[in-house]
């Protein structure tokens, strides 16, 4: 059994009992009920309102960094790496989205600067995360997240493949930031783009072919389709930190394609190479991410234009509709315009007293639906609710 699976199995038993004899203290001896127990457990997950911790997190001075890391390992217990997980990062202040599953972990986060060197050697005492590359972001003012949040997941990346139908570990070849560019420059060579539509609207390689999907799982067999003549040309795939291309590159190998490449670390560390080894940048514009801050710009032009009035722009905002809530392009003459809303229906909503938005919810259609990332309707911006 690997080192740490005894460890946090320990660990954690040993951090519930603690939890245990305090509440049994607090109440009197008396023996402790299942809802006292589920209380102790509840003390693994972060139980304060979201908008009062992102509230904190925006007037917090602390100085943090942003980053993300990824590694495929066979986890026995994903619930309890899990928790054990949640009371060593909480406790370094960590703040973030990562996934546990069977297959490893997938973590984008910020750490305060003042427990960098703690969390560096709290994460690498983990037997098969040392070493893990830490994709620390570019343009970022520690304002990512606002809270820790770790979930057990079926996969760390929703790709919808059936890993049993192919070798996943036969994968593309990883490039240097050096050897992209030199491939780039072969005119045979092509570069796919594997993230979604938002995401490659406001920043991608040149030439690059950019899939209209919405999510990784439906990118899969649309890119395939797209390249079914082109099997025996290099093809370098890319991805925000390289963590989509793992497996896809895998699956382009079973499908026949002959010489499948990946940027390795994604655009956050070709960027860095790039920087670091005064090489030419032949990404353009922003890199989207998955946290606060939205993106991350890397080439100074800006490539995309504003969904409502059509000006360069690639400000990615949410509606401030709640009840819509759709990621799309807005600059600022529109955010005033629109009072930060994607459609007049929207802005109308929002100026209604909340016993009629409540009553309203679920009849009225928006643009978005709270959830989904949904494709932006321009044409419908100006339509007023009708009541
Ligand atoms: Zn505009
Ligand atoms: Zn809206």
């Amino acid at each position: 059994m690997p080192i740490l699976a005894q460890y946090a199995v320990g660990s954690i038993q040993r951090y519930l009992i603690a939890e245990y004899c305090q509440l049994w203290t607090a109440s009197g001896g008396h023996s402790l009920t299942y809802q006292t127990k589920k209380m102790a457990r509840k003390r693994l997950y972060n139980l304060v309102n979201s908008d009062e911790l992102k509230r904190r997190m925006l007037e917090s001075k602390e100085a943090r960094t942003t980053l993300s890391f990824y590694r495929y390992h066979q986890i026995k217990d994903p619930a309890a790496f899990r928790d054990e997980l949640y009371l060593r990062w909480n406790r370094l202040g960590v703040f973030g989205r990562i996934y546990v599953a069977s297959e490893g972990i997938n973590g984008q986060i910020s750490v305060p600067e003042s427990n960098f060197e703690a969390f560096r050697e709290d994460m690498y005492a983990i037997p098969w995360l040392n070493g893990a590359r830490l994709n620390i972001a570019i343009d970022d003012d520690g304002k990512s997240f606002y809270k820790l949040k770790i979930k057990v997941r079926d996969k760390i990346v929703a790709d919808g493949l059936d890993d049993q139908s192919f070798d996943v570990t036969k994968r593309g070849k990883h490039l240097s930031a050096d050897e992209v560019n030199q491939l780039l420059d072969s005119p045979d060579t092509i570069v796919v783009d594997m993230r979604n539509h938002y995401e490659s609207e406001v920043g991608h390689f040149e030439g690059a072919v950019c899939p209209d999907v919405e999510t990784f799982r439906e990118a899969l067999p649309i890119v395939e389709e797209m390249l079914e003549d082109k099997k025996d040309h290099p093809i370098i795939m890319y991805c925000t930190g390289g963590i989509r291309c793992e497996k896809a590159s895998a699956y382009y190998l079973h499908k026949g394609f002959d010489k499948v490449f990946m940027i390795d670390g994604g655009i956050i560390e070709y960027a860095r190479q790039c920087r670091e080894k005064g090489l030419p940048i032949k990404f353009k514009g922003k890199n989207f991410v998955f946290d606060e801050r939205m993106g991350e710009r890397i080439g100074e032009e800006v490539i995309a234009h504003c969904h409502q009035c059509g000006q360069p722009c690639d400000t990615h905002v949410n509606c401030a509709n709640d009840a819509c809530h759709i990621l799309f392009l807005q600059c600022e003459a529109c955010a005033e315009k629109y009072h930060n809303c994607c459609s007049q229906k929207c802005s109308d909503f929002t100026q209604l007293p909340e016993e009629q938005r409540e009553a309203l919810r679920g009849q009225v259609e928006f643009n978005g639906t709270k959830f989904g990332k949904g494709r932006y309707k321009a044409l419908r911006k100006d339509e007023a609710l009708a009541l």
